[in-house]
């Protein structure tokens, strides 16, 4: 079993793995914190096989921990309010994660989160896009960590493919191991076949390459009159 932390129940312990790099115990910590403040996961915790649950009740169990710890460590609605106050782009991302303290990927999901509340962006988290500073692990089949779209996005534009996107993100991105990789304007279709221009803005923070994508406009047609 591949466990970064446990939930003792009757001594209310909570065992951190020490392996873990430390901005992450934070996460662990309050994942197991979540299990211990919901009540239905009490006896469905201890990891001996007579009580193995099946995989899409852990699964269950698991999205439930992770959402509590996330309202935990962005203090409930405060991220969201805070967020979409502030400019979509990778300087709120930088403000936000030192003001709460999280992980870059942790604050990134939630600002997709809050930013695409009424619009369709994405935000990918994969290697270095560079050919040649990709990791031999590359695999360009499944180029993203995450491919975190927002509701409307996922709704309006299905058929984009992630494989696709990464495609768009390799021709604009220089070779430089950290800091700003570039921006430009990307082009989308929808699932009714119509374009849509998206900013998309790349940042490398050491070992995550975090990609932006926001929502600026229908493609216009130039129609000769
Ligand atoms: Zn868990």
């Amino acid at each position: 079993m591949d466990i970064k932390a446990l939930y003792i129940p009757d001594q209310k312990r909570i065992l951190l793995d020490k392996s873990q790099p430390e901005l992450k115990h934070r996460w662990n910590e309050a994942h197991e914190i979540g299990h211990s403040i919901i009540p239905w996961h009490e006896g469905a915790m201890l990891g001996d096989d007579e009580q193995t649950l099946i995989p899409s009740c852990h699964e269950k169990i698991e999205n439930e921990a992770n959402y509590a710890a996330a309202r935990l460590l962005f203090l409930r609605g405060r991220f969201n309010e805070e967020a979409q106050s502030m400019a979509p782009g990778m300087d709120s991302l930088k403000s936000l994660k030192y003001t709460f303290g999280n992980t870059f990927t942790s604050t990134f999901w939630r600002c997709v989160e809050a930013w695409g509340e009424n619009a369709p962006i994405i935000g990918l988290i994969t290697g270095h896009p560079h050919p040649t500073l990709r990791k031999a692990s590359f695999d360009p089949e499944n180029p993203c960590r995450y491919f975190i779209q927002s509701d409307l996005f996922a709704r309006r534009f299905a058929r984009v493919s992630e494989t696709s996107v990464f495609d768009q993100i390799v021709e604009y991105c220089k070779a430089r191991a950290r800091g700003p990789l570039g921006s430009s304007d990307v082009v989308l279709t929808d699932d009714n076949g119509d374009d849509h221009i998206f900013n998309f803005e790349t940042f490398s923070f050491h070992h995550n390459i975090l990609t932006l994508g926001l929502y600026v406009g229908p493609r216009k047609l130039i129609v000769a009159a």
